[in-house]
């Protein structure tokens, strides 16, 4: 099957809703210092589209319920450069749309824009990440910049389409006094939703994190002694100091919020963890 249940190893800090996930490529090529999926998937950061026959999707969307939520993605991003050549995401969207499934989107990239037609015709959301302003260039070094992503979330929420912000991941020292501004930005841009969540290291994102930020994360680093699983985590009292800042700030704004795997499903304001509640068709 290439489209799968979502299950993230199966962690008992996931809160999601069921859903249904799809990779259209293998890797990412937006290469974040602090990406998970590089720790289990070799070569990561060499994007590659994933050998799959849109007529096998198309048979396989046929054994799912109409209505049901489909994520992409929740490994790489539907939206790597080669998406511009390859148009491989828009050939899924459109086995979607047209089966009537609930669609998520989780990206960095502007490209989304590209496909408002087919969004416009299905029950959509998008949620867009944006984990810092000043940062981006070392952090997030391929990816599209982050104000080209708040120019993305500002034109499919004219579009009508609901729109969502994941500050993802949250890392102290580094982005941590740059929340408040990124959340104005995000709203001011008709961002609906905020979903967060702190770092979690593994061991190829903590080398190289160490490597692009020596400072900050020789201060860091003695604050990760939990393990869930291969991650590591901050103490639950500095994680949930982290998550009530962004929720205040959130109430603030009037956005709702929700914290992504960090076990504090009481500080939620929304419906979803992962913003598919903002899927209103
Ligand atoms: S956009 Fe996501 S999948 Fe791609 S490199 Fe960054 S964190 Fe990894």
């Amino acid at each position: 099957m290439y489209l799968r249940e979502f299950d993230p190893w199966k962690s008992r800090l996931c809160s999601c809703p069921f859903k249904y996930s799809i990779n259209p490529y293998t890797g990412c090529d937006h290469r974040c210092l602090y990406c998970y999926a590089s720790s289990y998937i070799k070569d990561f950061f060499r994007c590659r589209p994933k050998p799959i026959l849109i007529e096998t999707l198309k048979r396989q969307i046929k054994k799912i319920p109409a209505g049901s939520l489909i994520s992409l993605c929740n490994t790489s991003d539907p939206y790597p450069s080669l998406e511009k050549q390859l148009k491989l995401t828009r050939e899924y969207l459109k086995v979607f749309v047209s089966s009537g499934m609930r669609i998520l989107i989780i990206t960095k990239s502007s490209i989304v824009t590209r496909d408002i037609d087919l969004l416009k015709d299905s029950a959509s959301a998008v949620t867009i990440t944006i984990t810092t302003l000043k940062h981006y260039k070392k952090l997030e070094p391929k990816a599209p910049i982050p104000s080209e992503r708040f120019k993305a979330a500002e034109f499919l929420s004219k579009e009508g389409i609901p729109v969502g912000l994941r500050v993802d991941p949250i890392i102290p020292f580094l982005n941590y006094d740059e929340i408040e501004e990124i959340l104005k930005t995000a709203k001011n841009c008709g961002v609906k939703h905020v979903t967060s969540s702190t770092f979690k290291p593994r061991w190829d994102s903590l080398k190289r994190m160490k490597k692009g930020f020596p400072e900050i994360m020789s201060k860091l680093i003695s604050l990760y002694r939990d393990k869930v699983g291969n991650s590591w985590y901050l103490s639950v009292e500095i994680r949930k100091e982290l998550m009530l800042r962004v929720r205040k700030i959130c109430e603030s704004l009037g956005l709702s919020f929700s914290c992504c795997r960090e076990g504090f499903p009481e500080l939620n304001t929304a419906a979803s963890c992962d913003g598919s509640h903002l899927i209103t068709r």
